[in-house]
């Protein structure tokens, strides 16, 4: 595997009229790809593909613009589904997510509503850190308008499972437990400096080959603890922008990492593929 986009949406309808032309670029140029969950349908969705197709894995997730339809995460299905992949030589499971916080899209007209839905989300994003934690499985973060909500809360979890109060049966879950990355990373440098510290990663969009202000942080991240991603059909890099975007396309965000970073472009993807296989176990 040469690249891997670590946060696709490969199962949506845009991609109906080629998907499978989408694929064989993608075998060609010898790209991973992990397809992400949105809710319970898309999940299942997303590890559909991944049994048809080497070098491709899913996550499972409930997305928190989806807490009015599915306000509640419910984890015996999502279970079923982990032990129903458990069972498969090639299990392709690599995640919770993606889940968060998203407080851009908040539909609510008054402060009343729109704190009712916060509340919603959190709750839902709750119910999966604790999935996660007990599946062992990393999560995939979406967060918009709202890190320092998420900071908060994953901090909790840190702190619970610092004192050992995470445990089922007898066995107390180490720290370590709680992990993951946080997808379309766009916050400040502060905000990547207390995500780093808690054992999670950050991604990285085609949105740093045509926003400049992302320099500074793409430099500040150790390129050991970040990910490329396309989270296609959205955010095309450049030369690509306003068209739909497609996992093929991540060798752009590789290129403008090896760019800011100032290593050779072998160097970025042999280095994004590696954090790819640390992170997500991927087999
Ligand atoms: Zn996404």
């Amino acid at each position: 595997m040469r690249y891997i986009d670590i946060h696709c949406h490969l199962n949506f309808k845009d991609f109906d009229e080629d998907r499978e032309e989408i694929i064989e670029r993608a075998k060609e140029n010898d790209l991973g790809m992990i397809n992400i969950g949105t809710g319970l349908e898309t999940s299942k969705e997303v590890i559909e593909l991944a049994y048809q197709n080497k070098n491709m894995w899913a996550t499972i997730g409930v997305h928190p613009i989806y807490t009015n339809e599915e306000s509640e995460f419910r984890a015996e299905e999502f279970k079923k589904l982990i032990d129903d992949d458990k069972k498969d030589e090639n299990s392709k499971i690599v995640g919770v997510g993606e889940c968060g916080l998203d407080y851009f899209h908040l539909k609510g007209e008054t402060e009343e509503e729109r704190e009712s839905e916060k509340n919603i989300q959190k709750k839902v994003f709750r119910d999966q850190i604790e999935f996660a934690i007990e599946n062992s499985l990393p999560i995939m973060i979406h967060c918009r308008d709202a890190y320092d909500d998420v900071i908060k809360i994953l901090k909790e979890y840190r702190e619970k499972l610092n004192m050992g109060e995470m445990k089922r049966g007898g066995e107390i879950y180490a720290p370590e437990r709680l992990h993951g990355n946080c997808h379309f990373f766009a916050g400040t440098i502060e905000h990547a400096k207390e995500f780093l510290d808690m054992n999670f990663t950050v991604s990285f969009t085609g949105v740093i080959t045509f926003a400049e202000q992302y320099k500074e942080l793409v430099k500040y991240v150790p390129l050991e603890l970040m990910h490329a991603e396309t989270d296609s059909p959205y955010v095309a890099p450049v030369p690509f922008r306003g068209r739909r975007n497609e996992p093929n396309y991540v060798e752009k965000v590789v290129n403008r990492i090896a760019d800011i970073k100032e290593v050779s472009f072998n160097e970025a993807e042999k280095q994004l593929v590696e954090n790819a296989r640390r992170l997500f176990k991927l087999n």
